[in-house]
């Protein structure tokens, strides 16, 4: 989700737990296929015919392209909202996370903010 849209429905404290929850969830989804990449290596040496080995090649690879994709989201997610994070100390006051949306651009990923607490307004780009 983007920043802008993320701050608007949930707040922002709550957009930086769901993006850390959905960066874990593709970790996770990394180890399931790593996982599956040893399940398809061990059939492959105990099937006889070609057509099983080459099915068990295809899980392999299956399992090797979903787990690169699951783990570059992973760290692109993570990375996203850790920069927003880093940025959502008020410059004036220093309280985290308790801001509001001003405006954005048209990606969502460059917001203008107000802080809940002294009112101080500052740019967070994610
Ligand atoms: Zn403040």
């Amino acid at each position: 989700m983007r920043l802008a849209e993320g701050i608007r429905r949930h707040g922002f404290r709550k957009w930086y737990e769901r993006e850390l929850l959905q960066s874990h969830a593709h970790l996770a989804l990394t180890f399931l296929c790593m996982i599956g990449i040893v399940a398809g290596f061990e059939a492959m040496t105990r099937g006889t015919a070609w057509a099983e080995r080459l099915t068990d090649l295809a899980l392999v690879l299956l399992c090797a392209a979903v787990g690169l994709w699951a783990l570059r989201r992973y760290l692109f997610l993570l990375n996203h909202a850790e920069a927003a994070a880093h940025q959502a100390d008020c410059p004036q006051c220093k309280t985290y996370g308790r801001l509001e949306l001003l405006q954005s651009d048209a990606s969502g990923n460059e917001v203008q903010v107000r802080c809940r607490h002294c009112g101080h307004v500052w740019q967070i780009s994610a």
